[in-house]
C-alpha cells in the first residue's frame, strides 16, 4: 500500500489528537515536529495550563456544537474505559446569577432568573435545571455530569498513544510553514505530501500562515491541594469584567484548580506581581465553595503554584480547513480559544476527513 507522509506541527492537544486519529489509516506515515511537547510548561504552549473541563459554549446549529458533540463522545469514554489517560467524570454545577447581587435588589421583584438555550442539555448525563431549588434562592443554575481533564496526565497520555500508533515524534521550529515539509523533517527522510497545522497562537507569525485575527486571551489560576470534599466542580459563568470563578479537582492527586480570568490581548505570561488578581480569585472560590477550606477562609488554601497561559483564540473562531500554501496541502486546526480539549475529537474528526478529500 502507498504510504502518504504527513507532518504535524505542533504538539498540543490539537496536533496530538488529529496525529492520533490519523493514525488509525494505515496509508498514513506520521511525523510530529514541535517546539514545545508534553512536559513542558511555556507561555507559547497552551495546552499544559488547562483545567481542563468540558463546559460547551459553542452556539447551536454551528460547527463548533458540532465539534464538541463528537468530542463528547470521546472523553466519555476515556473516563469510562481508560483511566490511565487522567479524565475523570464529575458533577459540575454552572451558577448563571450571583445570589448576592439579586439579594441586594429587590427579590420578589425581579424577573426571576433562568437559564438560556442550552443545546447540549439532552447529551450530558444527569442534568439538573436546580435554578432557585437545589441551591440557594437567586441562583439561575443548573448542574449535570462532565468531566475534568488532568493535563498533566492526559498530554502524556495522548504522546504515548500516538507513539504506540507507530507515530514519531521530534523537536523542530519553524520559521515558515513549508519549512515543515522538507525531507529532514519527515521520519523517513522524505518530503512531505501534506502538512497539519496546529501551531495555536503562534500561528501569528508563522511565515505562510500570519493570521492576525489570532489574539490571546489570558487566564491565571491557583492550583491548591485542598479538595472541596468531593468530586464535584462549580462555574459561576457570571462576569465580573474579565473575571470568572471556577473550581475544579483533577483526577489523579492533580490538586484542585481555582480560576480565573479572560483577559483578552494580555500577553503577559507573570501572574500579577502584587498577587491581588489570585486573592481575588482565591476570596471568590472559597466564596462558591467554602468547603474548600472547611468554612476556615482563603487562609487555609494550600497554594501549589500560581500559573498563567493564553488561550489561542481567533475571531472568527477555530479554523479547521485545507489550503495549498506553495506547491504544499495544509490542513489547519488552531484557534480553539478557551475550547480545545473539549473540541479536541470534533476538530481532529474534521481535520482527518480533509486530510482524506486532499490525499
Ligand atoms: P498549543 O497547546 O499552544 O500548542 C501549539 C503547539 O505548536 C506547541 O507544540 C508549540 O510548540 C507548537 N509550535 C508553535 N509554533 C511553532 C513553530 N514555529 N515551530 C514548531 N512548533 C511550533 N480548553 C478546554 O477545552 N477546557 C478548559 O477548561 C480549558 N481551560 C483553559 C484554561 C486556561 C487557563 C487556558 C490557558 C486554556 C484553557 N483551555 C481550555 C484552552 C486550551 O488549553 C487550548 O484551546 C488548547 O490547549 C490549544 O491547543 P493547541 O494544540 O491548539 O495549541
Amino acid at each position: 500500500m502507498a504510504h502518504k507522509n504527513i507532518v504535524v506541527v505542533g504538539a498540543g492537544v490539537a496536533g496530538l489528537t488529529t496525529a492520533l486519529l490519523l493514525s488509525r489509516d494505515e496509508r498514513y506515515s506520521i511525523t510530529v515536529a514541535a517546539k514545545h511537547m508534553p512536559g513542558d510548561y511555556d507561555i507559547e504552549y497552551a495546552s499544559p495550563w488547562a483545567g481542563a473541563d468540558y463546559l460547551p459554549v459553542s452556539v447551536r446549529g454551528t460547527d463548533a456544537a458540532q465539534w464538541d458533540r463528537r468530542t463528547w463522545e470521546y472523553l466519555q469514554d476515556l473516563a469510562e474505559n481508560h483511566l490511565d489517560a487522567g479524565v475523570h467524570f464529575q458533577k459540575l454545577i454552572l451558577l448563571l446569577a450571583c445570589k448576592q447581587q439579586i439579594r441586594q435588589k429587590d427579590w420578589e421583584a425581579r424577573e426571576k432568573p433562568s437559564l438560556p438555550d442550552i443545546w447540549w442539555k439532552d447529551m450530558l448525563p444527569d442534568f439538573k435545571d436546580t435554578t432557585n431549588s437545589e441551591l440557594e434562592l437567586g441562583f439561575a443554575s443548573c448542574s449535570f455530569t462532565s468531566v475534568c481533564i488532568n493535563t498533566a496526565i492526559y498530554l502524556p497520555w495522548l504522546l504515548s498513544q500516538c507513539l504506540k500508533a507507530g507515530v514519531h515524534l521530534k523537536r523542530a521550529v519553524f520559521t515558515h510553514i513549508s519549512d515543515a515539509a522538507a525531507p529532514c523533517v519527515h521520519h523517513s527522510g522524505q518530503q512531505a505530501d501534506l502538512l497539519i497545522h496546529c501551531t495555536g497562537l503562534s500561528a501569528r507569525n508563522l511565515g505562510g500562515i500570519e493570521d492576525n485575527t489570532l489574539f490571546p486571551i489570558r487566564g491565571q489560576l491557583v492550583i491548591v491541594r485542598n479538595s472541596p470534599g468531593g468530586n464535584y466542580s462549580i462555574v459561576d459563568g457570571q462576569r465580573q469584567s474579565d473575571e470568572v470563578t471556577y473550581m475544579m479537582t483533577r483526577a489523579a492527586g492533580g490538586g484542585t484548580i481555582l480560576g480565573g480570568c479572560t483577559q483578552k490581548n494580555n500577553w503577559d505570561s507573570q501572574p500579577d506581581p502584587t498577587r491581588r488578581l489570585a486573592l481575588r480569585i482565591m476570596k471568590r472560590c472559597i466564596d462558591v465553595c467554602p468547603d474548600l477550606t472547611d468554612g476556615k477562609g482563603i487562609e487555609n488554601l494550600d497554594i501549589i503554584r500560581h500559573a498563567v497561559g493564553l488561550r489561542p483564540a481567533r475571531e472568527n473562531g477555530a479554523r479547521v480547513e485545507k489550503e495549498k500554501i506553495g506547491d504544499i496541502w495544509v490542513v489547519h486546526n488552531y484557534g480553539h480559544g478557551g475550547a480545545g480539549y473539549q473540541s479536541s475529537y470534533g476538530c481532529a474528526e474534521a481535520a482527518v476527513a480533509l486530510v482524506n478529500e486532499v490525499l
